[in-house]
């Protein structure tokens, strides 16, 4: 059986990659959860998927650098970075009450932040608890699953 340790990563930086990610129906709460925090997601740097992306900056003038829209492989795209340690958290208002094409695609994008140890909000009260948290001033320590 392969043994799993804890592989400890070089810090974030105080300037965190946040990605943010909302399917069709609750679009609309995280336009009004980005505008709600505006002056905290200011001092980051943002990515999306693509129609999520574009929407914030539209609604909010937050600049929000768009990957593929979901369906399309945007999840995908944010679950790579993850791998590369470019993105450091996510805010993913996803939908408990449909189903979608890209549900395989939601599952990894949970897994791989399980292994890389990422902060991963999928709804409203989890995101304001990270978004407030302290921690977003400082660099936050790093670590990954791996294979001894
Ligand atoms: P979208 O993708 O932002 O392009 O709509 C989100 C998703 O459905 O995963």
């Amino acid at each position: 059986m392969r043994e799993l340790i804890k592989k400890e990563l070089p810090p974030s930086e105080k300037k965190k990659n946040i990605a943010l990610i909302a399917h069709d129906n609750f679009k609309g709460a995280l336009i009004d959860w980005c505008q709600r925090h505006k002056h905290i997601l200011e001092q980051h740097f943002l990515v999306g998927t693509g129609t999520t992306a574009r929407l914030i900056s539209e609604n909010t003038l937050l600049p929000v650098k768009a990957f593929k829209s979901g369906p399309l492989g945007g999840d995908q795209q944010i679950g790579a970075r993850v791998v590369d340690g470019k993105v450091d958290m996510i805010i993913f208002f996803s939908d408990p009450l449909s189903a979608h094409p890209h549900d395989p695609d939601v599952k990894a994008l949970l897994r791989i932040a399980q292994v890389y140890d990422i902060p991963i909000a999928n709804n409203e009260a989890t995101a304001d608890f990270i978004i407030t948290s302290p921690l977003m001033d400082e660099k936050i320590p790093r670590s990954a699953l791996e294979f001894k």
